[in-house]
Formats: structure tokens, sequence, C-alpha cells
């Protein structure tokens, strides 16, 4: 399978650990701050497209959400910037309400200053071999034909919290390889 020569490969785990540890070092910094608890949410590595980061509450379900891909391309900026830019919209979200606030607002400010950060909305990357939203896809195979997985799927799988099967023979579908395109 071809591939174009500058695609951008997803962080690796161990790079996905200090993401992870990253985040809680600023819920613990916010809990001492704040004198209330702020609990350790889900942090998944399935955003694709141009976001490097995303907090979004969904059926009661608060998670952070990064793009393991600009991760890659700019780790840096991202571990210095992203991860305290997405506690604090989760920090506000729980003192205040997301309903209550804009999002980038004086509440969701002060809390950047209190991490130290500074306040910028959104950093604008070159996202040259970054995987564009949708782009990125998986084989995976049963006992009778393949089928291309969405990451939102695939990440499930990964997670043991979702598992599918075929839906003409009732195989159980298995991870073949992936299928990165760039858009
Ligand atoms: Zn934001
Ligand atoms: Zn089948």
């Amino acid at each position: 399978m071809q591939e174009p020569n500058n695609l951008i490969k997803p962080i690796s785990t161990s790079l996905q650990e200090r993401v992870i540890e990253q985040t809680k070092h600023f819920l613990e910094s916010a809990t001492n701050y704040y004198n209330r608890e702020f609990k350790q949410i889900p942090v998944l590595f399935d955003l694709s497209g141009k976001a490097a980061g995303m907090y979004r509450v969904k059926a009661g379900q608060r998670v952070i959400r990064y793009n393991p891909y600009i991760f890659a391309k700019y780790f840096e900026d991202n571990f210095n910037e992203t991860i305290p830019h997405e506690v604090a919209h989760y920090v506000t979200d729980i003192l205040y309400g997301l309903g209550n606030i804009r999002p980038h607002g004086h509440e969701w400010k002060s809390v950047m200053q209190q991490f130290g950060v500074a306040a910028k909305r959104t950093a604008s990357y070159d996202l040259g071999g970054v995987p564009l939203r949708n782009y990125q896809k998986y084989m995976y195979r049963c006992g009778c034909q393949d089928y291309e997985l969405t990451s939102r799927r695939h990440n499930k799988v990964l997670r043991g919290i979702g598992h599918y099967l075929c839906r003409d023979c009732g195989g159980k579908l298995v991870f073949v390889k992936n299928m990165e395109k760039v858009g």
C-alpha cells in the first residue's frame, strides 16, 4: 500500500502517558487552588481534524480528547498549551456550567492564569501530513470480507469497550492494518 511520505504518525503510547500525567497535574493544581475536587476524567486520543484538543460533555459523560497527530507534530507546544487549555474548559464547566459562560471568556482565562499559561484561544499550525477528519480508516476482517472502521470505532476496540460483528457471517471483526490517508 502506498503511503504519502510526509504522513504524520500518531504519538506513541509512552508520550500518551506523559500527556495523561500532565492532564492529571493540572487537575490536581485546580483541585488545590479552588479547594474542590476535579475528578480524573477519561482522556482519549481519538480526535482528528484541525483541532488539537477538545473538552466534551456527551450524555453526562465528560471527556478530554486530544489529536494524536497534531501532538506528534508539535509535541512541546501542545504539551504546554493544549493540555491546560482543555483542562481549563473542564474546570469552568464544574465551577460555572458550560451553558452559563462563554467558552474562552474571563472565567476560562482566569483558570489559565492560575495555571500560569498564556490564554490563547487556538494556535494555528501547519497541518501538512496530519490526517483530516474522516480520513483515518482502519481495515478489519471477519471470515468473509474486509471492513473499513473509523478511528472512533477503532479506538473503542483498542480500549476494550466495543467490538463489531460482520452483518453477513456474524464473525468478529479483527484489526488488520491502518488505512491512513492524507486529506
Ligand atoms: Zn477552547
Ligand atoms: Zn463476514
